[in-house]
């Protein structure tokens, strides 16, 4: 369920335990002052399910990593000695993503930007890797997302998807993702391989949450 915001407003989650919504963050700024802290996705290292595909060989190419953060996983593409870009909209994510590249000697285009607008970036991605970033987006931005993806992905390219999903019980996070509406999303132009239930880790005390790790390829 979506509820209508307008500009400026944040979507909010309602709970069930009856105390008051648990704002989600919405605009740049909103995730901007998260990084200020620690967020709670933010571990230090790629999730284990993306190192699992990187390891298995099929993170290649030209590889975009969107809603990068501090860069995780363009920084694990680039290791591999792979073309990698990474980008996000809250600047002080992307000025920790660059001094991370520095400090580990790796060569990673790190852009403030838009995932709604991928064309700016000017290039076309082999693979394109999303760890935590579908499930912010509310519908419509989903769909503007899809898109923009599909015109920076030629066929045969591919996209890993990394969300929380609906097998995940309570309301705390970012909202919850059914297959039904992965195989929605990308009914055209692309194919849907696989949906495989996995974990995304994270620093919260209960340590990981319910993901889906969905393969889906350009058509
Ligand atoms: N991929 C990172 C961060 C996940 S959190 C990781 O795994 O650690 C989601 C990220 O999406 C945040 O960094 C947030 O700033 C970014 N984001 C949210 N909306 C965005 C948008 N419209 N364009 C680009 N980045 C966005």
């Amino acid at each position: 369920m979506s509820e209508a915001t307008g500009p400026g407003e944040r979507q909010e989650m309602p709970r069930l335990d009856g105390m008051p919504p648990v704002p989600q963050p919405r605009r740049p700024e909103d995730f901007d002052l998260l990084y200020e802290q620690r967020p709670p996705w933010e571990i230090g290292r790629p999730q284990p399910a993306l190192l699992a595909l990187a390891e298995a060989g099929a993170i290649h190419g030209r590889v975009l990593d969107v809603g990068c953060g501090t860069g995780e996983h363009a920084l694990l593409a680039a290791s591999l000695g792979l073309e990698a870009t990474g980008i996000d909209v809250a600047p002080a994510a992307i000025e920790r993503a660059r001094q991370k590249a520095a400090q580990r000697g790796l060569d990673v285009r790190f852009v403030v930007g838009s995932v709604l607008d991928l064309s700016g970036l000017g290039q076309l991605f082999d693979t394109v890797v999303d760890s935590g970033l579908f499930h912010v987006l509310d519908d419509d931005d989903r769909s503007a997302f899809v898109d923009g993806l599909r015109a920076v992905v030629p066929p045969g390219g591919r996209y890993f998807l990394l969300c929380f999903s609906d097998r995940q019980p309570g309301v705390l996070g970012p909202r919850r993702i059914t297959q039904d509406e992965i195989r929605t999303a990308f009914a055209d132009g692309w194919r849907v391989d696989s949906i495989e239930p996995v974990m995304i880790d994270s620093t919260h005390q209960r340590g990981a949450a319910h993901a889906w790790l969905a393969s889906i390829t350009r058509t």
